[in-house]
């Protein structure tokens, strides 16, 4: 009989084996580490039995909670079916149902789903595919992007070209593509109201006019921006993006990895305005949470630009061996059925109006210098000087401090930067969402506040 290690071996041999991500790996080894050895609803539970919330949705992703019936009986249902077999040349009974739920699901317009296996893949997809577009008109000169400041799309070469956050992103820079970047709208750094809506309006719409003809597609983060901080574009500038990108035939890819899955109060971020892209990237909530699965989905006026005789060399040619994996696209049919049947968009969308009466006790506070929420995504910014709205310095590690304290207080979460993150599972009741605040709360006082005194 295997018996389980202990938490000593555990760590030892976490240290001695695994290199893990975004992570300061000194830093990493210098302390204990978190071992997660199961999952109960909206918690996580460590090898030691110390149960945490899962306050960052294990970084965004997940919806119902860990270890759901439902999802459960998905895989093993399937499984018992068959785990895996490829899409080159033929398909799989998931595969095609979820392939016309999402067409159901997503903004009217987009018709084809192309299947990879995580958000960076699906942004790569989205770039080749609006590149090949444009060659495949015959419309050689479309060759380049346009991509916002502070964008993030994910750790692949493609996607980190378009990404825009420099700490990420600069080291690469000599392997990269270079496109375009406008700013991105942050109200909260604007000098005077509207300024920045307007500045990141003006940048396009004078790039457009200018360049439109080099350019194949702009990528954009709908509504928030999440990596660079939980940022929350101002009412109208998604909409107008797209039609400033449509006026000036430039293809507009909306990057709905993060928002994507109810996590903003509707389905997909897109809606809160009513766009409808040529093309879209989903992952992280496509499978709850549960396995590693994401989709490009594109307009048939896109899939009608590849469709040809094999000769005229059309063909798209992208895939990954586990490209619409039956396992992954059949947990997330259990998914979408769970959204359906639980009325979780609406659910979202009530918790957020009630969540939002929550922020101004911590706005009070002095170094709580801006709280960003669309449904249940949110950023809390802490400042060292909240009258100036100076950031504490990257030194100061206020995040990762207040973080460590959550932590401590039995709430996980991520910090960027000085930015907490707060993404609950989508399916957390009101008492759990009133203690993970609380928790919160408390260590945002106690660490910003207890510093000084
Ligand atoms: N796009 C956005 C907007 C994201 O937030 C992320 C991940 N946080 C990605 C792409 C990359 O997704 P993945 O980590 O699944 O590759």
């Amino acid at each position: 009989m295997i018996s389980t290690p202990s938490y000593a071996e555990l760590a030892s041999k976490n240290k001695k084996y695994l290199w893990h991500p975004f992570t300061q790996m000194k830093d990493y080894c210098e302390n204990d580490p978190l071992i997660i050895e199961r999952g109960e609803g909206v918690t996580l539970i460590d090898v030691n039995n110390k149960k945490y919330y899962d306050g960052f949705s294990s970084i965004w992703l997940n919806v119902h909670g860990h270890c759901v019936p439902e999802l459960n009986q998905a895989i093993t249902k399937q499984l018992e079916l068959i785990a895996h077999s490829t899409l080159l040349g033929m398909a799989n009974v998931p595969a095609i149902q979820l392939a016309e739920k999402l067409v159901e699901i997503t903004p009217e317009g987009l018709t084809k789903v192309f299947y990879s296996d995580c958000g960076a893949t699906g942004v790569e997809i989205a770039l080749k595919m609006a590149f090949q577009y444009w060659q495949n008109k015959g419309i050689s000169g479309k060759t380049r992007f346009i991509t916002m400041n502070q964008a993030y799309h994910g750790d692949t070469i493609g996607a980190v070209s378009v990404g825009a956050i420099p700490l990420y992103h600069q080291v690469y820079k000599p392997l990269l593509f270079s496109p375009y970047t406008i700013p991105y709208p942050n109200t909260y750094r604007e000098e005077k109201d509207g300024a920045a809506l307007e500045e990141t309006l003006q940048s396009l719409e004078k790039l457009l006019q200018e360049k439109s003809s080099e350019i194949a597609a702009i990528i954009v983060e709908p509504i928030v921006q999440g990596a660079s901080g939980m940022i929350v574009m101002p009412e109208g500038c998604l909409k107008k993006i797209a039609e400033l990108a449509s006026a000036h035939q430039v293809l507009f890819i909306a990057d709905e990895v993060a928002t994507g899955f109810g996590r903003t109060g509707k389905m997909f971020a897109c809606e809160h305005e009513e766009v409808t892209p040529d093309i879209m990237v989903i992952a992280k909530g496509i499978t709850g949470g549960y396995l590693p699965l994401a989709a490009t989905l594109a307009t048939d006026e896109i899939y009608q630009g590849f469709y040809a005789n094999y000769e005229e060399q059309k063909t798209f040619f992208h895939g990954h061996s586990y490209t619409g994996n039956p396992l992954g696209c059949a947990v997330a049919l259990a998914n979408l059925e769970l959204f359906e049947s639980k009325g979780l968009v609406d659910k979202v969308a009530a918790d957020a109006k009630w969540l939002k009466q929550k922020w101004p006790a911590f706005l009070e506070r002095k170094h709580v210098g801006d709280i960003r929420q669309k449904g249940l995504m949110i950023g809390i910014e802490l400042v060292a000087d909240k009258q100036k709205r100076t950031p504490y310095h990257w030194n100061d590690r206020i995040g990762v401090k207040v973080s460590q304290r959550c932590k401590e207080l039995g709430l996980l979460t991520r910090p960027l930067g000085n930015v907490l993150v707060f993404m609950p599972p989508l399916s957390s009741t009101r008492d759990e969402l009133t203690e993970m605040i609380q928790i919160l709360y408390q260590a945002i006082v106690e660490v910003t506040e207890g510093r000084e005194a």
